[in-house]
């Protein structure tokens, strides 16, 4: 375990130079206190837990102390915002305070979310708000135990400092921490600004410190986008098969690690709806649930773009003409395991489909049916289930194809069955009417709602005494409640 001030600092980011980050100070918030810390989190950087209670910590996070070895620098990209090309973006208000080392020899960003303006603030205040902080904490952290690839959460730090929203709001700041912070939009930065001497120089970099696998091979770019194609595949078969919706699918939030980037007005779905559109200004549903399945295709082609000058086109092609058959194969296995099948069969996708079919329009609770599937037998679960369904007729039919493919698949033993469906199916999700209470809590300056939400989603799987309130359907107002953007 480490004091707070024996964090070993390798500032490789920094070292590349002016033309891919400024040099820029945090600027503190008034009176800081901590309102959630991550355990696990800090156990990435070798942290005590019990820092975290410490008023250097939260003046190290709220902006006010700095670490000698710290480099604080705001990122420069650009990106493709809602289809079209937004050429000057970079980090408005985070910054990149360092990259560490810990014991295990994992390397680790440190990014200060909300540290005030910077070059790339344009109109913005540079400030994220309480709400917006404690959302973003808790879904990187809740997203984590579910095992989807994640930015973690250090903790969130609240202050006195007002800051203007549709009304007045208190700022914090959230300690994001991620192996690398680079996005698609990096590389399109470099890319339309035609400068292929940066570009080289990133593309090395991140060859070097996160693909230093595809470095062996014929061709190291090509490999690193396969990379990049498969683990995108792979995280939004997660998302889809976990019913995470994550709002703001620009190529600037995309990260070249294939893991959940940027928190918006994400939402986990409560009532199944595959038209679920979470962002409220997104007016034509781009990011709809499950349009994100396209658009992470959509993406991958705008990094392929970025990257023509290092791979031929036709193997671009290629290469992205993966993407679909793998997100198939991988959400395909997760949706057989949260069925409780162990055993692949031909028609399994079609038993998904019509399963998801049923439950649209039904106000069937996602994440919840998949939960009570496993509590008993399958004759006798969706028997239990079948009320919840508007089209009972069909809803027997699909339950009848279920249990047969059930039998056959061979493993008839209930508690095995109910503990294999419980490891996969939680019984606990972030809903937003639950991060909400939790905010509001925190608004009043009650901090205990958000640290009991979050210890209870770092184990979403397993029942907690005293919690059955959180595994509940949501009551009808958390079911519509609009999250702002403005963050
Ligand atoms: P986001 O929608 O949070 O991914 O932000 C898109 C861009 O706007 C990024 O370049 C952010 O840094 C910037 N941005 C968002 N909010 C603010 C703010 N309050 N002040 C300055 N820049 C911001
Ligand atoms: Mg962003």
């Amino acid at each position: 375990m480490k004091a707070l001030d024996e964090l070993t600092f390798d500032n490789r980011f920094a070292r590349l130079g002016d033309a891919f980050s400024t040099h820029v100070l945090p600027e503190p918030i008034s009176e800081p206190r901590l309102v959630v810390a991550s355990p696990a989190a800090m156990a990435l950087l070798d942290l005590d837990p019990a820092v975290a209670e410490s008023p250097l910590f939260a003046e190290l996070f709220g902006g006010h102390k700095l670490w000698a070895e710290a480099e604080p620098r705001a990122m420069v990209y650009s990106g493709h915002q809602f289809g079209s090309y937004n050429p000057q973006l970079g980090d408005g208000r985070g910054l990149l305070l360092g990259e560490v080392y810990n014991q295990a020899g994992e390397h680790w960003d440190l990014h200060l979310k909300g540290a005030g303006q910077t070059p790339y603030s344009r109109m913005g205040d540079g400030r994220a708000v309480l709400r917006s902080s404690i959302r973003e904490f808790l879904a990187s952290e809740a997203l984590h135990a579910l095992g989807i690839p994640t930015t973690r959460a250090l903790c969130v730090i609240g202050s006195d400092t007002p800051v203007w929203r549709e009304k007045q709001e208190r700022a914090a700041m959230v300690l994001r921490l991620a192996p690398s912070h680079i996005r698609f939009g990096h590389f399109e930065y470099f890319y339309y600004t035609k400068r292929p001497e940066q570009q080289k120089a990133l593309g090395e970099h991140v060859l070097a410190m996160h693909f230093p696998e595809c470095r062996e091979q014929p061709e190291p770019y090509l490999a690193m986008f396969r990379e990049i194609v498969e683990r995108n595949a792979e995280l939004i078969a997660k998302w889809q098969a976990y019913g995470f919706c994550h709002g703001v699918m620009n190529t600037d939030n995309m990260s070249t690690l294939g893991i959940t980037f940027d928190f918006g007005p994400f939402a986990f779905l409560d009532d199944f709806d595959a038209n679920f559109i979470c962002n409220h200004s997104d007016d034509r549903g781009r990011y709809s649930f499950s349009n994100q399945v396209p658009i992470g295709q959509w993406n991958l082609s705008a990094l392929a773009q970025a990257l023509t000058p290092f791979i031929s086109v036709e193997a671009l092609r290629e290469t992205l003409g993966l993407y679909l058959p793998l997100f198939q194969v991988h959400y395909l296995d997760l949706m057989r395991r949260r069925l409780g099948l162990t055993t692949g069969e031909d028609n399994d996708q079609a038993l998904v489909e019509q399963l998801l079919q049923l439950m649209q329009g039904s106000g069937v609770d996602y994440n919840l049916f998949f939960r009570h599937l496993g509590e008993h037998s399958a004759e006798s679960a969706v028997a239990r289930l079948r009320d919840d369904f508007v089209d009972i007729k069909g809803f027997d039919a699909w339950a009848e194809r279920y249990c047969a493919r059930v039998s056959r698949d061979g493993n008839d033993d209930q508690s095995e069955r109910r503990q294999r469906m419980h490891a996969v199916n939680p019984l606990y999700i972030l809903r937003n009417y639950l991060a909400q209470e939790a905010i509001d809590a925190a608004e009043a300056g009650d901090y205990s709602v958000v640290r009991r939400l979050h210890e209870l989603l770092s184990d979403p799987f397993n029942e907690q005494p005293g919690m059955a309130h959180f595994a509940e359907r949501p009551p009808e107002w958390g079911k519509h409640l609009e999250i702002s953007c403005s963050s």
